[in-house]
């Protein structure tokens, strides 16, 4: 079994989420005490908040990319970088590591693409929805078409975020407006929605709305526990 690096704390609540879902996929699937093999190095979300909200993308780049590094050096096969938002900086955290960087967005295009979907809607922070770094991904790369919500549904969203989800806090009045929030996104013609917030699924689950929700979370923990077993697929003759 591979060794899975993980870049956290962006916030807490969704890397315990990570950990949590990665350890039951390697469990799953090998049984018995059976666990992943992980790194992690957790950052203090405090600082990098600010840092975000004060547009300090290149300080920002410095402190993450010397954390990867040290994910690296502690022994990790990939790096999975626990947070969509925080794919903004992919490009300048993959190119200082030398070990694969699992993409949030690849791994959740691939399903999209498995399931038929090709108009989807997207909630994150107001930096994924807004710029381009994740949309143009998904466009560019992978042909899929984004819809994302009204300027002021991303001021809503953004604000739950960080006000309440990084900070473990469930309201069901929150809930009600994010589903509300989706349900317009399907009208308007997506087929389904992406929960592009590794906080999201803390409050919106499927059992909450008819549309189909691909919570990247669950999404990208599964591309890493599939490129840990890969030996062992190989060995058992299966696929993840
Ligand atoms: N975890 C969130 C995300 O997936 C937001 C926190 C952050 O800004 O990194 O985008």
């Amino acid at each position: 079994m591979k060794t899975i690096g993980l870049l956290g704390g962006m916030s807490w609540e969704s890397t315990l989420s990570y950990y949590k879902l990665i350890n039951q996929g390697i469990n799953r699937e090998l049984g018995g005490l059976h666990s992943a093999k992980i790194c992690l190095n957790s950052v203090d979300f405090a600082e990098i908040e600010q840092l975000q909200h004060q547009g300090k993308w290149q300080q920002t780049a410095d402190i993450l990319t010397a954390v990867a590094q040290s994910v690296e050096a502690a022994g990790a096969d990939c790096l999975l970088i626990c947070t969509n938002t925080m794919h903004k900086l992919a490009p300048q955290i993959s190119a200082a590591i030398n070990i694969p960087l699992i993409h949030i967005a690849d791994a959740t295009a691939q399903q999209l693409i498995k399931d038929g979907v090709t108009r989807v809607g997207l909630l994150g922070t107001q930096f994924t929805m807004a710029e381009d770094f994740y949309k143009g991904r998904l466009r560019e790369q992978f042909d899929i078409e984004v819809l994302i919500p009204d300027e002021l549904a991303q001021q809503v969203v953004h604000k739950i975020i960080y006000t309440e989800l990084c900070q473990g806090i469930i309201c069901p009045e929150s809930r009600q407006q994010y589903v509300e929030i989706i349900e317009k996104l399907h009208q308007q013609g997506a087929q389904a929605v992406i929960l592009g917030c590794t906080e999201i699924a803390l409050l919106v689950q499927q059992e909450h709305t008819s549309v189909p929700l691909y919570d990247t979370t669950a999404i990208h923990g599964q591309s890493a526990v599939n490129f840990a077993l890969e030996d062992h697929y190989k060995a058992t003759d299966k696929c993840g």
